[in-house]
């Protein structure tokens, strides 16, 4: 990789179809596929290393290994869940043959004694498409045909599965959140979940919580997330049941402030409405409306957990739009967390776009 004046800036992965054409690695030349394959090894032992330090075990056994530009690994993402780890090429590069043979055998013997034996390669087809590399379905690359498993996140157990059946696979980035929403919960608060997926949040709130209600749009979801539920029974507890609902957020919330319903919890944590920056506005408009409404159905004290994972849109812009919600709501608020993504996916100070997740703990006082 040169500049304009042909003076050496370093050693990147190429792309011939991506609007990233280049992704640089290293400072320094690479002169062969050896000296290539030997850094991009080195990186993975240190993102594996890195995690250790982060003690996540034993309370939870699912976790990013590699998180792409994070890790210095430009174009991978490799997860752990329990015993499997899933391989993610986003680029050219990561989908080499060889170079996903080698990364994928080193983190392979690197986790081999945390117990993870099964291997499975995921492939998202916008992606690949993106990248003009050819469709694919999920495969499992080792141990054996198929890579279901049970994983635990902060003691909370999930179902997993990557090859056929019904896919889930988690939202790691809010492993640390979901422990933060339950540690606000106390015995008597009700709490609603909305865009609750496969049941992250709701699950950790259910032990602390009176009642929870959990909100998403799709029906397979909320299979996964009731089965989750199930994992989590415990014999003769009298614990209630997490009410599920199928429905549309926006409407949901809609119905519930004007049926006058009120909670101790919130939690909103809907999709990236910011896919762009040209959709910035409309983007900012969803969030308000969400975030009004549930502003308006806390009780005094209660809590608002406000997550946005739309990377376009800054933390002060959507610090902007909670107090837009607030004073249209006429509710004070207090701030009391401005939390990001779980440490396993390591935001570097000079690439912007390594974080990504806002998660607001706001208090109505
Ligand atoms: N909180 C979840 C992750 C949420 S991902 C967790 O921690 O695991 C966003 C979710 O929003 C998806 O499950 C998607 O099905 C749901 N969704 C998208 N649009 C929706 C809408 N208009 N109403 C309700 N749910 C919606």
């Amino acid at each position: 990789m040169e500049d304009e004046r042909g003076k050496f800036q370093g050693s990147a992965l190429y792309s011939s179809s991506s609007q990233i054409a280049l992704r640089k690695v290293s400072d320094q030349p690479l002169r062969s596929d050896d000296e290539l394959l030997e850094l991009l090894r080195q990186r993975v032992r240190q993102a594996v290393a890195y995690r250790k330090t982060l003690a996540i075990a034993p309370q939870s056994n699912a976790y990013r290994v590699v998180f792409s530009e994070g890790d210095a690994l430009p174009g991978l993402i490799a997860d752990r869940y329990n015993d499997v780890l899933s391989y993610q090429a986003l680029t050219q590069a990561m989908d080499r043959a060889d170079i996903k043979q080698v990364l994928v055998g080193e983190m392979m013997s690197l986790l081999a004694e945390a117990g993870v034996t099964r291997a499975v390669e995921r492939c998202d087809a916008r992606i690949r498409e993106l990248e003009a590399l050819p469709p694919r379905p999920d495969t499992m690359l080792l141990g054996g045909d198929q890579a279901s498993t049970i994983y635990t996140l902060n003691g909370v157990r999930f179902h997993y599965e990557a090859v056929g059946g019904q896919k889930t696979g988690a939202f790691l980035d809010q492993r640390e959140n979901y422990a933060t929403a339950a540690a606000y919960a106390h015995g008597k608060s009700r709490a609603l979940d909305v865009f609750c997926y496969q049941g992250g949040f709701a699950l950790h709130l259910a032990p602390r919580c009176s009642t929870v209600t959990a909100v998403d749009s799709s029906r397979p979801a909320l299979e996964v997330a009731e089965k989750n539920e199930g994992l989590n029974r415990v014999e003769n507890s009298s614990a209630r049941e997490i009410e599920w609902i199928e429905a549309n957020a926006f409407d949901l919330l809609k119905d519930y402030s004007a049926a006058g319903q009120q909670y101790d919890i919130i939690v909103l944590d809907p999709p990236a409405f910011a896919k762009s920056k040209r959709v910035l506005e409309t983007a900012a408009r969803g969030y308000k409306e969400l975030n009004l409404r549930a502003i308006k159905m806390l009780r005094p004290g209660g809590i608002l957990v406000s997550c946005s994972c739309s990377y376009h849109l800054s933390e002060s812009d959507f610090l902007a739009i909670l107090s837009s919600a607030s004073a249209d709501a006429q509710r004070n608020l207090r701030l009391l967390e401005q939390r990001t993504q779980s440490r396993d996916h390591p935001i570097i100070l000079g690439i912007p776009e390594t974080k990504y997740l806002k998660c607001i703990v706001l208090q109505v006082t």
